[in-house]
Protein backbone atom coordinates (compact mmCIF):
# COMPACT_ATOMS: atom_id res chain seq x y z
CA UNK A 1 0.00 0.00 0.00
CA UNK A 2 0.97 3.47 -1.03
CA UNK A 3 2.65 5.65 2.13
CA UNK A 4 2.92 9.44 2.08
CA UNK A 5 5.07 11.37 4.36
CA UNK A 6 4.06 14.23 6.24
CA UNK A 7 6.36 17.31 6.98
CA UNK A 8 5.32 19.33 9.80
CA UNK A 9 7.16 23.08 10.63
CA UNK A 10 6.47 22.95 13.68
CA UNK A 11 8.35 26.43 14.61
CA UNK A 12 5.98 28.02 12.71
CA UNK A 13 2.33 26.45 13.94
CA UNK A 14 0.06 29.38 15.68
CA UNK A 15 -1.71 26.90 17.64
CA UNK A 16 -4.93 27.55 15.98
CA UNK A 17 -5.92 23.36 16.45
CA UNK A 18 -7.90 23.02 13.39
CA UNK A 19 -5.56 19.94 12.65
CA UNK A 20 -6.11 17.94 16.01
CA UNK A 21 -9.60 18.79 15.58
CA UNK A 22 -10.16 17.14 12.20
CA UNK A 23 -7.24 14.56 12.56
CA UNK A 24 -6.56 13.86 16.20
CA UNK A 25 -5.25 10.21 15.59
CA UNK A 26 -2.25 12.31 13.93
CA UNK A 27 -2.17 15.93 15.55
CA UNK A 28 -2.18 16.83 19.64
CA UNK A 29 -1.99 20.03 21.18
CA UNK A 30 0.68 19.96 23.77
CA UNK A 31 0.17 21.24 27.06
CA UNK A 32 3.31 23.27 27.03
CA UNK A 33 3.64 25.77 24.50
CA UNK A 34 0.11 25.10 22.40
CA UNK A 35 1.61 24.15 19.81
CA UNK A 36 0.63 20.94 17.84
CA UNK A 37 2.57 17.97 17.83
CA UNK A 38 2.70 14.97 15.33
CA UNK A 39 2.33 11.95 16.67
CA UNK A 40 5.08 9.83 15.64
CA UNK A 41 6.96 12.52 14.25
CA UNK A 42 10.56 12.70 14.74
CA UNK A 43 12.47 15.54 14.51
CA UNK A 44 14.65 16.37 11.49
CA UNK A 45 17.83 17.84 10.98
CA UNK A 46 16.79 21.17 10.07
CA UNK A 47 13.76 21.46 13.03
CA UNK A 48 10.95 20.17 11.33
CA UNK A 49 8.96 17.31 11.52
CA UNK A 50 8.13 14.44 9.73
CA UNK A 51 6.77 11.04 10.06
CA UNK A 52 5.04 8.28 7.79
CA UNK A 53 1.63 7.92 7.14
CA UNK A 54 -0.49 4.82 5.45
CA UNK A 55 -2.77 5.95 2.68
CA UNK A 56 -5.60 5.19 4.62
CA UNK A 57 -4.87 8.23 6.45
CA UNK A 58 -3.95 10.03 3.48
CA UNK A 59 -7.60 11.98 3.20
CA UNK A 60 -8.04 12.83 6.64
CA UNK A 61 -4.15 14.41 7.15
CA UNK A 62 -4.81 16.05 3.72
CA UNK A 63 -7.46 17.98 5.40
CA UNK A 64 -6.08 18.77 8.28
CA UNK A 65 -3.50 20.23 6.74
CA UNK A 66 -5.76 21.82 4.42
CA UNK A 67 -7.57 23.76 7.39
CA UNK A 68 -3.80 25.08 8.88
CA UNK A 69 -4.45 28.41 8.73
CA UNK A 70 -0.42 28.98 8.05
CA UNK A 71 0.43 26.05 6.11
CA UNK A 72 3.19 24.68 7.96
CA UNK A 73 1.81 20.95 6.97
CA UNK A 74 3.38 19.40 3.86
CA UNK A 75 2.28 15.98 2.63
CA UNK A 76 4.62 14.09 -0.04
CA UNK A 77 4.12 10.92 -1.62
CA UNK A 78 6.26 7.88 -2.42
CA UNK A 79 7.91 10.26 -4.98
CA UNK A 80 8.50 13.07 -2.58
CA UNK A 81 6.13 15.38 -4.99
CA UNK A 82 3.85 17.26 -2.55
CA UNK A 83 0.32 16.62 -3.01
CA UNK A 84 -1.34 19.09 -0.91
S1 LIG B 1 -3.75 23.84 12.25
FE1 LIG B 1 -1.67 24.59 11.79
S2 LIG B 1 -1.40 26.33 13.16
FE2 LIG B 1 -3.13 25.17 13.92
S3 LIG B 1 -2.26 23.80 15.48
FE3 LIG B 1 -2.33 22.68 13.54
S4 LIG B 1 -0.31 23.02 12.64
FE4 LIG B 1 -0.58 24.56 14.20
Amino acid sequence: MAKFHVVYDRSNCIGAAACAAISPKHWVISDEDGKANLIGGIERDDGFYECEIDAADYKEVLESAQACPVVVIKIYNQNDEEVN
